[in-house]
């Protein structure tokens, strides 16, 4: 009996000593570099330039004659006089009328070209009168930059705008050859601009050395559990969309003479069965790298559940999908956002529809969640049909080229003590339509962000903070002339 005893403690001691022997093993996987020097800036005329951009009203619309033109002219008007050296120093073509493409000429034109992506375009306000500043006035307060494209995504475009001005003003001359490519509709889909602009770089061979878009920003410290310091999520790849049409079909008629279930009552089981039976989840793929990234840099308990995941990944990914802010980069997500039945309430409805909104992970496809959401469904009564070919999700980048390490590099450079990691971006961004021209195409915006800022954009509030959006401009400098300069 003691034997027994002893020999289950001797197993349970060299069994924890191996999971914490793996933990210790995990090398960081971040760059060890030297911060950049900081840039002496004119904050307060950054944040009044942004805030000048901000009273533009370039609302997108998928109807091009909603299009509010006059905004767009304006806006680049105010863009060619408040930067004049870029517009000296670079030439600009007009792409579908709206969407600008600059190309600043390297003095190597061996070297593929960098692009940088931004867009002219923000969404619309709905309730204007919720929001603590106006939506379209650039006013600064509180330290704050406000309004509607504050971060999405005139503080790119601006933040870019403003690095080239000041190397211009420095007399730097890129080896690189760097092209900016501000579509006008990425909120709509991007057809008209960053579509038509990869055309036009196909049709010239132009095949860039990477594309750098929004999509992941710095988490704040405490938003990654377990990571002290803020997170940098540069994303790798993001996620399809398809909205899929559930229908189902009744006799109508009279409400005095209702059968056992209607088609409302057809096509509530159904959502119910596609709320019940979520597409499956896993911590593989771009957000298993994320995961091998993170894990280095957590104290050690938490090294330890995610070194061992041939262990612990059922209970982490169930841990993880219970809230929908980490469910999300674990699997396709199911969101029914759209009922309709009867016109009127003593009428039967002969056809009741539900639309159901999917995010598809990087794997999926948009026929897997078709046929999958057929066979969850499984009722002749209802027929679940794709409402219109939604964009596939994208292939992943490379997370071992030279470009993701210069990334890396310029982010911990210019942030110092910032976690560098490969991640999901859940949204879709107009990098997306780059595929044909280069393979690594990389999504990160150098924007700081705690909790209650990650609705902002889209949402009531947006804001920026001066500080925060002179850092980014410092962050641009560096990216330009370590991507673009004498020896990148
Ligand atoms: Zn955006």
């Amino acid at each position: 009996m003691k034997r027994a005893l002893l020999l289950v403690l001797v197993v349970l001691v060299a069994f924890t000593t191996l999971l914490f022997a793996r933990a210790l093993a995990l090398p960081s996987r971040q760059l060890q570099v030297t911060p950049a020097p900081r840039i002496a800036l004119d904050e307060d005329a950054l944040a009044k330039r942004l805030g000048a951009a901000l009273r533009f009203e370039t609302v997108s619309s998928a109807d091009p004659s909603a299009l509010p033109r006059g905004e767009f002219e304006k806006f680049q008007r105010w863009l060619a006089e408040a930067y004049p050296r870029l517009h000296a120093g670079l030439s600009l073509e007009r792409v579908s009328d709206l969407s600008l493409l600059y190309t600043w000429q390297g003095s190597d034109p061996a070297l593929p070209p960098l692009l940088l992506l931004a867009h002219q375009d923000v969404v619309p306000v709905d309730a204007p009168e919720r929001w603590a500043e106006p939506p379209f006035a650039g006013l600064i307060s509180d330290g704050f930059v406000w309004g509607r494209g504050a971060i999405d995504d005139k503080a790119s475009l601006l933040s870019i705008c403003e690095a080239v001005e000041l190397l211009l003003g420095r007399g730097f001359r890129p080896t690189r050859t760097v092209l900016l490519a501000f579509g006008h509709d990425e909120e709509v889909g991007g057809a008209h601009g960053a579509t038509q602009i990869a055309a036009v770089l196909a049709s010239r061979a132009v095949h860039p050395w990477f594309v750098l878009d929004e999509g992941g920003v710095i988490l704040a410290p405490g938003l990654v559990p377990g990571i002290q310091g803020p997170v940098a999520m540069v994303g790798v790849a993001e996620k399809g969309y398809v909205t899929l049409d559930v229908v189902a079909k009744a006799e109508g008629g009279h409400s005095s003479r209702p059968p056992r279930h209607t088609a409302a009552g057809i096509l509530a089981k159904a959502v119910l069965a596609l709320e019940d039976h979520p597409m499956p989840a896993s911590i593989g793929g771009v957000t298993g790298s994320t995961i091998a990234y993170l894990a280095p840099e957590m104290p050690l308990p938490g090294r330890m559940l995610l070194a061992n995941l041939w262990l612990f990944a059922a209970p982490l990914e169930a841990v993880l999908s219970r809230q929908p802010s980490t469910n999300a980069f674990l699997r396709t997500t199911t969101a029914v956002t759209q009922l309709t039945g009867s016109p009127k309430d003593n009428v039967l409805p002969s056809q009741a529809v539900a639309g159901v909104n999917f995010r598809i992970l990087p794997g999926d496809t948009v026929d897997v969640v078709l046929t999958r959401a057929r066979a969850v469904v499984n009722d002749p009564r209802v027929e679940v049909r794709p409402r219109s070919p939604g964009p596939e999700p994208s292939p992943v980048s490379p997370m071992d080229s030279r470009s993701f390490a210069l990334l890396a590099r310029t982010i911990r450079e210019s942030f110092p003590d910032t976690i560098v990691v490969p991640s999901l971006v859940i949204g879709a961004t107009d990098s997306r339509h780059y595929g044909e021209v280069t393979q690594e195409l990389y999504r990160f915006l150098p924007i700081h962000m705690d909790s209650s800022d990650l609705t902002r954009p889209h949402g009531i509030d947006e804001r920026l903070s001066t500080q925060n959006y002179a850092d980014a401009v410092r962050y641009q400098v560096q990216l330009l002339e370590n991507a673009a300069g004498s020896a990148p």
